[in-house]
């Protein structure tokens, strides 16, 4: 386990991931029935911009720095992600970032929950220490992908699976692919929201044909290139499929990606897709 999400905290593919997340919340805020959020790689919840990780690769630069200081900042579509990014710099300073625990956390209503899976017994730590007192919240130190099994179905009918690993081993693909599968079956109320890389044209196709071929129906994917696919291993895109969105989620996330992609992207050169991989 040698990947440090610090390093990358407030990037443009955490900005993406984390507009479109909180865009899914907010969905299900409109029934006023309880939702759980399930982040089965949740990371340390609260990132410092100023720190040493951060400050070695300066990638909020080129990500949550061009956002906040932009006039797309004031958009709607944006409000529930920026409610998150202000309620954590209100508590812990300009130089603070939420990650996806406390996106999701600063949108909950009091009957939702929020259950974080962190493996790394550190940042497991700090994540529970994050979390003290909470108690709509759960941080439980496991695997990820074994909650996917043993943690489905939760007491709720409704709510967000965010399935976002550091791809750091071989046949990662695969296996979302497969666990998705079985924790659709096990949940299927449940909204499926994957984060996958894009640097080189075979993975991301692996990954998607996965989708395609596995049985699941109503699978969206929302992409942003901040340049095209090149043959080394860079980060020029980020994607986020989604299986069971909500009706609104297309035309949200298309918005969204064409507000930010001048925002986001290098020298003009940047993309977005936003399609339905399998219709419902
Ligand atoms: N979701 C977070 C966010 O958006 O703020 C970032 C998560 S980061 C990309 C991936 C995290 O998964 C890392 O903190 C890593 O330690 C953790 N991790 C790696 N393998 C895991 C596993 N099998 N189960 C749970 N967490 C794991």
């Amino acid at each position: 386990m040698n990947y440090r999400h610090a390093f990358h905290a407030g990037n443009f593919a955490d900005v993406v991931k984390h507009a479109l997340l909180a865009r899914l919340v907010e969905y299900l805020k409109l029934k006023p029935k309880a939702f759980r959020i399930l982040d089965t790689h949740a990371g340390i919840g609260r990132y410092d911009l100023a720190g040493d990780e951060s400050n070695r690769t300066g990638e909020r630069r080129s990500g949550i720095d061009r956002v906040v200081d932009s006039s797309v900042w004031d958009d709607p579509l944006l409000r529930p992600y920026r409610l998150a990014v202000e309620a954590v710099r209100e508590r812990h300073g300009a130089d603070s970032y939420p990650g996806s625990p406390l996106v999701a956390r600063a949108l909950m209503r009091p009957q939702d929950r929020l259950s974080a899976y962190e493996l790394h017994p550190t940042d497991a730590e700090m994540l529970h220490d994050e979390f003290a007192g909470d108690h709509q919240v759960r941080v439980i130190h496991l695997d990820g992908w074994l909650a996917l099994g043993a943690h489905l179905p939760p007491k709720e009918k409704r709510g967000i699976v965010l399935i976002d690993p550091p791809f750091e081993e071989v046949g990662e693909h695969e296996r979302i692919v497969e666990r998705v599968v079985a924790a659709a079956k096990r949940w299927p109320g449940g909204t499926y929201a994957v984060w996958y890389p894009i640097k080189q044209r075979e993975r991301r196709h692996a990954l998607l044909s996965g989708f395609r071929d596995s049985g699941l129906r109503n699978i969206a994917t929302a992409e942003l290139l901040r340049e095209p696919v090149g043959a080394d291993e860079r980060l020029v895109g980020t994607g986020f499929l989604v299986v069971n969105p909500p009706w609104t989620f297309v035309p949200e996330a298309e918005r969204l990606l064409n507000l930010l992609r001048p925002l986001l992207e290098t020298d003009r050169s940047g993309s977005t897709s936003v399609e339905m991989l399998v219709p419902e």
